[in-house]
Parts: structure tokens; sequence; C-alpha cells
């Protein structure tokens, strides 16, 4: 072989490892990026502006089978409409997904056809396209599409090694996020009534104080004892108890707003705080949940429906309150409410008391 030959050749296969080698970074670099995304609507926005923007590509778009529904309410009402503008779509059914990929499941690296392609891509002049299916132990659960105006981009003959090691580090990195999101949700959730624990009310009163004196808006709390909750244990068993308690909470979030927040605060007692409202308003809404709770007729198995009563405490913030921290108020908010409780019980149970 000539030595010319020979040179051009060496000159080819360095170029080529220079280009591998820095794939290799770049690919790195994006994993490293990945790995350190915990919240799921940062990760899915890195697939699809990022990935566009440090490949290349003219288009991608990530589809997610949410067949429960539960990718969008991980991702927020709030979050999904420009998620879906910036190319992420769910999808309700698998039988949508698995037409388009074969198996075994591979990256399909083609030519870009409008009859095949022009439902899965939003520009129309694509000229070459790489279909990822996004699988996890052989179940498809979602797919990465990527799109070029460059038909040489995705050909078959194109080796798949980088694209099939992304979808996989990708499912690793979409799984381990809704995983992150259901841990975050449990450790603020509590197990027994669903609704928010104590921890979560915490972080929310401070965030509440903060709002109201920034914007001298009004706060009140409300603090609910179930009366003689032990008896019912007693009488008809822990279990009976239980359930009872899960009719409970939802029997005042029936009355609450949305933009309450409610907590159950520890065994058999609630805190709901109503930004907006002054002790005079929380105190009619209190009365409307002291009403609701001793007319509700409590389904207990096969139980006679059993009667139950509240005591109820409520206090509010004062608005002029100079030099206290977010933090000291609102734990003067709970003392308050709670003396107000602690007088609703000697008053007999079963009524509300406001501390002036
Ligand atoms: P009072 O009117 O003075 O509030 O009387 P009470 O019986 O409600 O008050 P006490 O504090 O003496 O008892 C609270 C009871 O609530 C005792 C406890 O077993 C029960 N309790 C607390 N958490 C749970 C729970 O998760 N499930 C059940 N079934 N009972 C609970
Ligand atoms: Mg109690
Ligand atoms: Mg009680």
């Amino acid at each position: 072989m000539q030595t010319d030959q020979l040179r051009a050749q060496l000159d080819t296969l360095l170029t080529e490892a220079r280009k591998n080698e820095e794939k290799l970074l770049r690919f790195g670099r994006l994993e490293q990026q990945l790995m350190e995304t915990r919240a799921l609507t940062q990760l899915v926005t890195i697939v699809l502006r990022d990935f566009r923007q440090n490949f290349d590509l003219d288009e991608v778009r990530l589809l997610l089978l949410d067949e429960t529904g539960e990718w969008a309410r991980v991702l927020g009402e709030t979050h999904l409409s420009a998620l879906h503008d910036m190319g992420l779509v769910l999808v309700e059914d698998e039988s949508q997904l698995s037409t388009l990929y074969q198996r075994p499941l591979r990256p399909a690296l083609v030519a870009y056809q409008t009859d095949m392609h022009g439902d899965l891509f939003v520009l129309s002049h694509l000229a070459s396209v790489a279909l990822l299916p996004l699988e996890r132990q052989g179940n498809l659960i979602g797919g990465l599409h990527l799109g070029s105006r460059d038909a040489h981009r995705f050909k078959a003959s194109n080796g798949t090694y980088f694209l099939e090691r992304l979808s996989a580090f990708l499912v690793m990195c979409l799984e381990n996020s809704l995983y992150f999101d259901k841990l975050e949700q449990f450790g603020l959730t509590d197990a027994l009534t669903q609704v928010n624990n104590r921890r979560y009310f915490d972080a929310r009163l401070k965030e509440a104080v903060n709002h109201a004196l920034r914007h001298q808006h009004p706060l009140a709390a409300i603090m609910f004892d179930l009366d003689h909750f032990k008896q019912v244990n007693d009488q008809w068993g822990h279990q009976v108890g239980d359930t009872v308690l899960q009719q409970v909470a939802q029997v005042i979030q029936t009355v609450l707003r949305g933009s309450d927040s409610f907590a159950r605060y520890g065994g058999e007692e609630f805190v709901a705080l109503l930004p907006g409202a002054d002790s005079e308003v929380a105190s009619e809404i209190a009365q409307r949940i002291l009403h609701a709770i001793a007319s509700h007729k409590f389904c207990v198995c096969s139980n006679e429906p059993l009667s139950l009563t509240v005591s109820i405490g409520v206090a509010g913030i004062a608005l002029h309150n100079v030099g206290a921290d977010e933090v000291s108020i609102g734990k003067q908010l709970i003392k308050d409410a709670d003396s107000a409780l602690y007088r609703a019980k000697e008053n007999g149970r079963n009524c509300v008391v406001v501390q002036p």
C-alpha cells in the first residue's frame, strides 16, 4: 500500500476516533446532568430542550405511556401544557406505542416518510429520524423520537450503541424521579387519612405567614379535637376508630376551600389554615364544620351509624406584628388556636371558641 494511502486511512481513523471521543464526552456530560436531576419536570425539559440543542437535532419528542394518569399527576397540570408544547406526549394505551416499534425492541434509524412519521413529529421537512423505544424489563414505557433535516444523520447502517445506552439511562432516570416524587408524597401525607401530615403543615404554615405579612392579608387557623374519641375505640374497636378518622377528614374537607391547607395534626386532632380569613370568618367556617360533624352518620361496617362531636379552637394572626419572625408568628397562631380548643373542651365540648 502506498504511503499516502496509508496516511489517508490513518487520518480517517484518527478523525473517527476523535469524533467518538467527543461524542462520549458529550454523552457523559448529559448523563451527569440527567443523573443530578430529580424533579421529573426538569428531567423532561432536559430531554426535550437540551437534547435538541446539544445534539443539534431539529425535533425531539418524548412519549410516555400513562395508563393510570400517574405521569400526568406527578408532572402537574400547570407544567403539562408547557411540556406538551416542547414535545411531550402522554399515551394512554399501550397499543398506540407497540405498533411504533419492531420486536426485539431496538432503535430504528430510518429516512423520514410522511405516511409513517407524519403523526410522530410536528416538523414536516425532516429527512431522517431515530425512533428509540423506552423499555423496562421488556415492557414498553414510552419512546424517544429524534428528527433531523440531515438525511445522513440517522441511517440503518449507523451504530446504535450510544442511542441504546441513552434510552436505558433515560428509563432509569425517569423511574427514579417518579420514585423520589412518591417518596416525597409519602413523607408529607398521613398514611391513614391520606391528608397532609404535620410535617407538611409546618412547612406550609411558615409560607402562609410569610405571604400574609407581606400582603397584609389575614390568616386564621382552626384546631379540631374529636370529643371522647377514646370511647369510640373502647366501644367499637380500633379499626372502627380508624375508619371514623378517615371520614372525619373527608367531612371537614368538604367545608374547606381549595386554597385552605388541611392536615392531621396528631392522633384525633386536625388543623386547618385559612389564608385570607380573619378569626371571625374562620369562626363561621368552624361552626359549619362543627354542625357537619355532629350531623354526620359515620358508616362503620355493619354497625349502626355512629355519631360524634368535635371541639374547635380558632385564632388569627396580628398583622402588625413588628419585629417577630414568621416562625414565631406561626407558632403563636397554633398555640392560640390550641388554647381556644382547650377552652372549648372546658366549656363542655361540641363547640367553637375563638381566641380574642
Ligand atoms: P377528649 O374529648 O378530651 O378529647 O377525649 P378523647 O377521648 O378524645 O381524648 P384522649 O386524648 O384521651 O384520647 C384520644 C384517643 O384517640 C386515644 C387514642 O387511642 C385515639 N387515637 C389516636 N390516634 C388514633 C388512630 O390513629 N386510630 C384510632 N383508632 N384511634 C386513635
Ligand atoms: Mg386529643
Ligand atoms: Mg379528643
